[in-house]
């Protein structure tokens, strides 16, 4: 549909509405304003239909039913159906509360499409709000019209299904606006639009009821709440007419995102079941005892429950953060950092142990060339695949860090001297695409200090560089001062 259109047809909508609004009871026009934008608007949301690609077409194909069914309620009312029998809700009612889980399941499958996995922190935010929302809603409009006795069983139990029905949208539109993330698409926000203006007309009806029973009755009270009722639904069919809903259906919003107002709205919620008991302490004395207690359990039990999915993101986070500090980027082995936290300790527990330990320094040969050759990135490659090829050939005890640029340590445990070489003769045969390095070993004394340790195994790497490559030097004892 064209921008303009979607403008004309929510133009002449309301206009329709406000009329409604001051036609004059007697003649059909009240009755026909009322009935007609009902039906117009189911059939544009048939239209908008069409506009919708066919994967995205479940939830909106709800809202046609939800549409539907309001039209055909509005219609039974208007025309004054009364043909049930006995003690039996009547047609416009059960139409009307259809609307509810119909409406629901759409806005289910509506986060379903804006999101692969169920954002779990959504629906336990959206469940705390509307328990909280729930202690009024029983207080003011569930329990008062369950305990109703000047009508029927049957015409409580309608009563009490509103504000019940009200509940389950509400949760909806709540996981709904939480999936749609900040930067929200354009439908899913009109949608959850809509729906609130449909509850906010609900709560309209509860407040006058509880204020004075007589206001519901009078003609334009009851047609300023028909109006807003329209209006939200207008709103609805504006949301799949919308000339962007094309290529609107896919893109996943941003999850788990807690902004000012949602935090808010949460405490306000939290909230509400003692500002309930203070009220009802202060006026009347407290008679929803019961459920304040147990919408109090509730919303403890969801918020403990969010403060564990919080803990776990923090603490995976936390974990992640420390494994990407310690990893070389490039190859993946430990890098410097974790060589320089954790190497002196390794080297007390080895002193206590009397285990040998054996430092040996790798510096690939010529590869300033290599890199001159084949350019950057190959290089980038040998360092990765040697890396890959070396760790292969080590024992589960020995540890290879990336030191710097071509640079790596080992550290070898636990063999004798001979062993440690021929480890690293291993490592010679294995380096990719036939290049060679340098190595200088060090085999501690047990008292020389780790940088010690290090700098021998660099100086011996030195000497296996002077002497022509491609080989392993040991380092000399450390020097000792004079014992006697
Ligand atoms: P030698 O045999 O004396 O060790 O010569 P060399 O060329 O290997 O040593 P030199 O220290 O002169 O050069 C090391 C080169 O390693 C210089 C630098 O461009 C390269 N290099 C360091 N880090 C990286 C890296 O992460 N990726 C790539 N591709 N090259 C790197
Ligand atoms: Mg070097
Ligand atoms: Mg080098």
């Amino acid at each position: 549909m064209s921008r303009r259109g979607w403008w004309i047809y929510g133009t002449a909508i309301t206009i329709a509405a406000a009329a409604y609004l001051y036609a004059p009871e007697n003649g059909g026009w009240a009755r026909g304003l009322q009935l007609a934008p009902d039906f117009v608007m189911t059939g544009a949301m048939l239209v908008g239909l069409r506009f919708v690609p066919a994967r995205d077409r479940a939830p909106w194909f709800c809202f046609v039913l939800a549409l539907v069914a309001t039209a055909m309620a509005t219609l039974s009312t208007v025309v004054g159906l009364d043909w049930v029998p006995g003690d039996l809700p009547d047609v416009a009612d059960l139409l009307y509360l259809a609307f509810y889980p119909i409406v629901a399941a759409g806005l289910v499958l509506m986060v379903r499409q804006s999101q692969r996995r169920i954002d779990w922190a959504a629906v336990v935010d959206a469940f705390t709000v509307t328990a909280g929302i729930g202690l009024l809603a029983w207080s003011y409009a569930i329990a008062p019209s369950l305990r109703d006795d000047s009508t029927s069983m049957t015409s409580r139990l309608v009563a009490a299904a509103y504000p019940v029905a009200d509940l389950l949208l509400l949760a909806m539109t709540i996981v709904l606006v939480r999936s749609n993330g900040r930067e929200g698409r354009r439908a899913p926000t009109l949608v959850a639009i809509a729906i609130g203006g449909y509850l906010a007309g609900d709560c309209a009806w509860v407040l006058l009821r509880n204020l004075n029973d007589g206001w519901a009755d009078i003609a334009w009270v009851n047609r300023a709440i028909n109006v807003e009722y329209q209006l939200s639904l207008l709103v609805l069919t504006l949301a799949i007419l919308w000339p962007q809903v094309r290529g609107d259906g896919g893109g996943a919003g941003s999850v788990s995102h807690l902004s000012r107002p949602q935090l808010a709205g949460l405490t306000l919620a939290m909230l509400m079941s003692p500002a309930l008991l203070i009220t009802q302490e202060l006026t009347d004395g407290i008679v929803d005892g019961l459920a304040i207690g147990i919408g109090s359990a509730i919303m403890f039990l969801l918020v403990m429950v969010r403060f564990t999915q919080l803990l776990r993101q923090s603490e995976r986070q936390a974990q992640l953060v420390r494994e990407l500090s310690r990893r070389d980027e490039l190859t993946g082995l430990p890098n410097r950092r974790v060589w320089g936290e954790e190497f002196p300790a390794f080297l007390r527990r080895a002193a206590a142990d009397r285990v040998p330990v054996a430092v040996c320094m790798i510096d690939l040969d010529h590869f300033k060339a290599f890199n001159d050759t084949y350019g950057h990135p190959a290089g980038d490659r040998l360092l990765q695949t040697a890396a890959r090829a070396w760790e292969q050939e080590l024992r589960a005890y020995d540890l290879l860090a990336r030191y710097g640029g071509e640079e790596f340590i080992l550290l070898l445990t636990g063999s004798a001297i001979e062993d440690a070489m021929g480890v690293v003769d291993r490592l010679r045969d294995v380096t990719p695409l036939d290049q060679t390095f340098s190595a200088g070993m060090a085999v501690w004394d047990y008292e020389e200090t780790s940088d010690d340790l290090v700098a021998r195994a660099d100086v011996a790497l030195y000497a296996a560089k002077a002497g022509g490559r491609n080989r392993t030097c040991l380092a000399e004892e450390p020097l000792r001062t004079a014992q006697n």
